[in-house]
């Protein structure tokens, strides 16, 4: 899964007569997904390096496919393993998100999630009921600490999984990284997760879609509504193309850590617009848990803005949100 390969740079419009700076586009892959990594620099300056450096240093503190990670050697209890400065972070930061959602936001979902095979262990059948309730005792974030860098837990066989949260860490990161190389127009997208500034070649705000939440294969995308968005951050969570297949039934990768259950109401998109994108991404899973009613209350007591897509009793779809789209 993990397969290093420099990003590839290029181009985006050539330097005008008026010399300004070009704008650079990286492209790559990197967390299982793709990234795209718009900007414009003064110097011109390539920056696949540096941004490959960046995703090895993520990947090493909160990668579950990485079995070295800090995340991988703490879920297996190894007493060497101390958090770096992204895991904490991430760590503090997805307390205070799963405070404020009522629990809905939980990483220590990680037993959970295995089981329900969203992770790494593909292919096992559905948890029973009773393997659900007995996984439950070793969830809840009130049962997990972190102490000088050591991950205390109240049982050994509790897991973190950082997933919902990581690829938006990593688009800050990426972010505060062209902030301090002098860039001021940027966009940084990384699985769908996006954080922007300034603004676009056109010397327009940047402009992002979000998919229409239908199933299917990722080439073709169309799109619900496109949102201009500068100096903030927008992700999404769908409940429609992440999913595992059991005995004909689909299943969200979005789990209840109340009930220890996917989700399966009729949400089937969340996108979130937070000044982060950590916030957002934790927030947009957080919502799709919670549906639209409780999403709303809360994004509103957060100053966060949302984009709900649901299914309708007919099977169409229909938007609540508190931002507006083109
Ligand atoms: P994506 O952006 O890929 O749609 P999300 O940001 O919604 O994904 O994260 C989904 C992942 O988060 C799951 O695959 C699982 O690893 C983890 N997860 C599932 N449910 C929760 C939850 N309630 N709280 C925190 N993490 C979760
Ligand atoms: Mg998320």
């Amino acid at each position: 899964m993990i397969k290093y390969v420099l990003p590839l740079l290029f181009f985006l419009m050539p330097a005008c007569r008026d010399a300004a700076p070009a704008y650079l586009q990286l492209e790559g892959q990197a967390q299982g997904t793709t990234f795209r990594i718009v900007y414009r620099d003064s110097l011109e300056r390539d920056f696949s390096k540096p941004v490959d450096s960046l995703f090895r240093l993520i990947d090493r503190s909160m990668s579950l496919w990485d079995s070295t990670s800090v995340i991988s050697r703490m879920n297996r209890n190894d007493p060497g393993a101390v958090a770096d400065e992204h895991f904490t972070a991430v760590f503090r930061r997805s307390r205070e998100v799963s405070a404020a959602t009522g629990g809905a936001f939980d990483i220590s979902v990680g037993p959970l999630v295995r089981a329900w095979g969203f992770s790494y262990k593909k292919g096992l059948p559905p948890p029973t009921p009773a393997q659900v309730d007995s996984l439950r005792q070793f969830v809840g974030f009130e049962k997990i600490r972190l102490e000088n860098g050591i991950l205390i837990k109240a049982d050994p066989r509790m897991e973190v999984d950082m997933n919902a949260i990581a690829q938006g860490y990593t688009v800050d990161l990426l972010s505060d990284f062209l902030r301090a190389q002098g860039c001021r127009d940027y966009l940084v997208e990384l699985g769908g997760e996006v954080r922007t500034a300034g603004k676009n070649e056109q010397g327009e705000p940047w402009r992002i879609g979000i998919d229409k939440p239908i199933a299917g294969d990722t080439k073709d995308r169309p799109l619900q509504t496109i949102v201009p968005l500068s100096g903030q951050a927008l992700a999404t969570s769908g409940s429609y193309r992440k999913f595992v297949e059991r005995d004909g039934k689909k299943y969200s990768h979005a789990i209840d850590p109340h009930t220890g259950y996917p989700i399966t109401h009729q949400l089937l998109s969340m996108s979130v617009i937070a000044p982060d994108c950590a916030t957002a991404d934790a927030y947009a899973t957080a919502f799709l848990v919670l549906g639209l009613e409780k999403s709303a209350e809360i994004a509103q007591a957060q100053g966060l803005k949302i984009y709900g897509i649901y299914a309708d009793a007919n099977g169409g779809l229909q938007v609540q949100s508190t931002f507006e789209g083109r």
